[in-house]
C-alpha cells in the first residue's frame, strides 16, 4: 500500500529519509516540492532519478481534479468542487475580504452532527478528509483563483473536531514556515461545540481563532437544533470556552444564526448576552440562510434583538452572506456530497 506524502510532517519525512540512508535535508526539499504544485515525482528535479523512483514506489502524491467551479455574479465568491482520488467531491470556497482573500475549506465528506438547519449533515458523513486533501483545497484554489490566501476557515462540510487528529496534522503543516506558511491568527476552527475536543485543541495551545456555533442560549432550544448538545448543554460549553482561553489566550467567538420565531426572542437575547459576557468572546450574527430541505425561516427581527445585545454591553458584528446565487453561504454546501454517497 502506497502511502500518502502530502498528509506528513517535515518531521516524519526527515525521519523517512534518515531510514533509507538519505540526507535530512532532503525531507526540506520534497516538502517544499509539494507545496508548489508538483503532481509527480518526475517533477523533482533535484532527487536523484532513483530516488524520485522509489518515492514513486512507496508513496503517492493526492491531485484533486476539479468537476466544478462557480463565481458568485454578486460579490464574486468561488465556489469549487473537487474529486478526491477515490471519487469523493469536497466543497471549497474562497471570499474576497477587505482583510484578505479567505478559503473555506471542508474537514470531511458529509457530516455526522445532525444540525436541524444544515444541509451539509443531511446524508450523514462518508469519511473523514486526510490532511493532504485539506491542504489540497487551500494550494488548489490558490492557483486557480490565481490569488494569494491569507485566511483559511473550517468551516465547509464536517465537523473539524470530529477529525480532530487529521485536522492538527493539516493546521501543522499549512503553518510550517516552508509550506504554505499561513499564521495561526489567520486561521478560524469553527465547531458544534464537542466539548472534550475543544479541551484537547487548547491543550496544544495553537494560536487560531476557536468558533462555536452556538445558535442558541438555552438548552431546550439548542438540543432541539444541535443533537451535540444534549450531552453536556450549554453552560458545559462555555465553561469549556472559558477554559479554552485560559490555556491558549486566545478568546472564542461565538456564531449565531437567527431563524425565525426558534432563537429570536427577546428573553433569547437576554440569556445570550449573559452566557457570552462570562467568555469576553466576540459574537457573530448571520441571518439564517435557507435551505430548501428545511423548514426554518430567517429572523425578522434582528433589530429588536441586537438592540438588548448592546444595552447588554456584547461585542457583536452581523455577518454578511458572501455567494448566496451559487449557494455557496453557510450550511448549503451539500448537493455533490450527497449524490455522491447516493451514486
Ligand atoms: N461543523 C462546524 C463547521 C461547519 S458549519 C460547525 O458546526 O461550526 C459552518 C457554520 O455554518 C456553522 O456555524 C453552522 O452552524 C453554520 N450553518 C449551518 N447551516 C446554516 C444555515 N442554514 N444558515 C446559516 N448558517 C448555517
Amino acid at each position: 500500500m502506497k502511502r500518502d506524502i502530502k498528509s506528513m510532517d517535515l518531521p516524519e519525512l526527515e525521519e523517512y529519509f534518515t531510514q533509507i540512508g538519505d540526507r535530512p535535508f532532503r525531507a526540506g526539499q520534497v516538502f517544499k516540492w509539494l507545496h508548489s504544485g508538483v503532481k509527480t515525482f518526475s517533477e523533482m528535479t533535484n532527487l536523484s532519478e532513483k530516488l524520485r523512483a522509489k518515492l514513486d514506489d512507496e508513496f503517492f502524491i493526492t491531485v484533486p481534479e476539479l468537476i466544478e467551479k462557480q463565481v458568485s455574479s454578486l460579490d464574486g465568491t468561488i465556489k469549487y468542487l473537487w474529486r478526491t482520488t477515490d471519487s469523493n467531491a469536497v466543497e471549497s470556497v474562497v471570499m474576497e475580504y477587505a482583510h484578505g482573500n479567505t478559503v473555506c475549506i471542508s474537514t470531511q465528506v458529509g457530516c455526522r452532527m445532525g444540525c436541524a438547519f444544515c444541509a451539509s449533515t443531511l446524508g450523514g458523513l462518508v469519511r473523514n478528509l486526510a490532511p493532504s486533501e485539506m491542504l489540497d483545497q487551500v494550494l488548489y484554489s490558490q492557483w486557480d483563483a490565481g490569488c494569494k490566501i491569507s485566511n483559511v476557515v473550517l468551516m465547509g462540510i464536517g465537523e473539524p473536531l470530529d477529525n480532530f487528529d487529521n485536522v492538527i496534522r493539516f493546521l501543522q503543516i499549512l503553518n510550517h514556515p516552508e509550506g504554505i506558511n499561513i499564521g495561526a491568527r489567520h486561521i478560524t476552527l469553527s465547531t458544534c461545540g464537542l466539548l472534550d475536543n475543544i479541551d484537547k485543541l487548547g491543550d496544544y495551545g495553537i494560536q487560531l481563532t476557536l468558533s462555536v456555533s452556538l445558535h442558541a442560549p438555552d438548552d431546550e432550544t439548542r438540543s432541539c437544533l444541535m443533537p451535540a448538545n444534549r450531552d453536556a448543554g450549554v453552560d458545559k460549553l462555555i465553561a469549556a470556552c472559558e477554559r479554552y482561553f485560559e490555556k491558549t489566550g486566545r478568546r472564542v467567538s461565538f456564531e449565531y444564526a437567527m431563524i425565525d420565531g426558534v432563537n429570536d426572542s427577546a428573553e433569547q437575547a437576554i440569556l445570550l448576552a449573559e452566557k457570552i459576557r462570562k467568555t469576553g468572546g466576540h459574537l457573530n450574527l448571520i441571518l439564517l440562510n435557507s435551505v430548501s430541505e428545511r423548514d426554518f425561516k430567517p429572523s425578522g427581527n434582528i433589530e429588536a434583538f441586537t438592540k438588548i445585545l448592546k444595552q447588554k454591553g456584547v461585542n457583536y458584528t452581523i455577518r454578511r452572506s458572501l455567494g448566496g446565487d451559487i449557494d455557496a453561504a453557510c450550511g448549503q454546501l451539500r448537493k455533490k456530497a450527497i449524490d455522491n454517497k447516493e451514486q
